[in-house]
């Protein structure tokens, strides 16, 4: 399959081509020709499967179409639930956009940067990428109007309607016009994405990648580990194991605190992300880890969603997630686009309950291996 099929012009067709991009994902395949004929759409493919594209593509196709006016308010929003999320597809919007012989604008919206800032670089967008609660104060402070926006774009649509953002997202969505196309994109879905689509979407093209366990690059794995030697056996893992990178999950900022100051002591170079750092250093560790200036980054939740990390070969679940949905969101940071990954999770016996309602719900039995006969002695 090529791209030709898709619809997009041959100046995207170049640009898909010096990216890098061969051939299609079967969720391009799809939702490039139902975006550009203009239908309402959902798409819902896994984790890592190329979405992001399968918007941004056929949206800058529209825009360029329209005529050279500029917008002077823009034309298309992108809600995302992360202030990471909206930088990645920001960059994704402005890789592509840098081919194209108009500009697009775009900007990404987030808290936590200068408001006056993005107030004075909102001039003339075309493309908003926003998290709800920042683009919200905006609007407040009157520094953009949505009345134009014609393509709103839910990203991880089933976070963005879940209660934490329901509000928010509903406030933003009653202040666009009504006649837009509307896109919702997910990885998994939900009864709130079902019961949105529903009242948001008019006679929506609605695309299901199916995934098979076959088709999985990631090698899930458990270990059984007691509290104690739960830290040692993750720095014996990471430090055998000689992956280039290793992403490790756990639930708090507290803990991700204690996890990365025991693996800077055992000489592991690492670092983390957590809601309670300023943006910049989120920002600049992102970067660092990405570019492979560091072997291990502990996070919580908040990197669970979206972000790209090239080839990232492993992810760790120090401790479980609190849903199924959470579950598949971190380990598919790893096995993105084709390329193998490692899963590993690290259970006390106390949590294999909650570890096996996992597994079910996501319909898949994970290998499990004890770790009491391993010698974790000096780590
Ligand atoms: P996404 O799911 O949008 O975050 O994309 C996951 C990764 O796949 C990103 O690193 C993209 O650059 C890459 N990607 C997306 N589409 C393609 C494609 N058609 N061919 C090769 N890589 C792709």
């Amino acid at each position: 399959m090529s791209f030709l099929s898709t619809g997009l012009s041959d100046i995207f067709l170049s640009a898909l081509a010096s990216q890098g991009y061969a051939e299609p994902t079967p969720i391009q395949l799809a939702a490039i020709p139902a975006v550009i004929s203009g239908k309402d759409v959902m798409g819902v493919a896994q984790t890592g499967s190329g979405k992001t594209a399968s918007y941004v593509l056929p949206i800058l196709q529209g825009l360029l179409k329209e005529s050279s006016a500029k917008h002077r308010e823009p034309a298309t929003l992108i809600l995302v639930p992360t202030r990471e999320l909206a930088d990645q597809v920001q960059e994704v919007i402005r890789e592509f956009s840098e081919k194209l012989p108009q500009r697009i604008h775009s900007i990404a919206l987030y808290g936590g940067a200068s408001v006056n800032a993005q107030m004075q670089a909102l001039g003339k967008t075309d493309i908003v990428v926003a998290t709800p609660g920042r683009l919200l104060d905006l609007l407040d402070k009157n520094a953009l109007k949505l009345s134009s926006v014609s393509t709103l774009v839910l990203d991880e649509a089933d976070k963005m309607l879940n209660l934490g953002f329901k509000e928010e997202v509903d406030k933003i969505l009653s202040l666009l016009q009504k006649k837009r196309q509307n896109l919702l994109f997910s990885a998994t879905l939900s009864p709130d994405l079902t019961a949105i689509q529903q009242v948001l979407l008019v006679d929506p093209v609605i695309i299901k990648i199916e995934f098979t366990e076959e088709e999985s690059t990631i090698n899930e794995l458990g270990y059984f580990v007691t509290k104690e030697r739960k830290g040692p056996l993750l720095r014996y893992l990471i430090k055998k194991s000689e992956h280039k990178q290793v992403l490790v999950f756990a639930s708090s900022a507290k803990t991700v605190d204690s996890i990365l100051n025991k693996l800077s002591k055992n000489g592991i170079n690492a670092a983390q992300i957590h809601s309670q750092m300023s943006q910049g250093a989120r920002r600049e560790t992102l970067r660092s880890f990405k570019d492979g200036n560091l072997h291990v980054l502990v996070t919580t939740d908040l990197l669970a969603r979206g972000i790209d990390i090239e080839f990232l070969p492993c992810v760790f679940n120090y401790e479980l997630p609190r849903s199924p949905k959470d579950y598949i969101h971190r380990i598919g940071r790893t096995g993105r686009a084709g390329s193998p990954g490692e899963a590993i999770t690290l259970i006390k016996m106390e949590e294999l309950h909650h570890f096996r309602v996992i597994q079910k719900k996501n319909g898949k039995k994970i290998q499990m291996k004890h770790s009491d006969e391993m010698d974790l002695h000096g780590y």
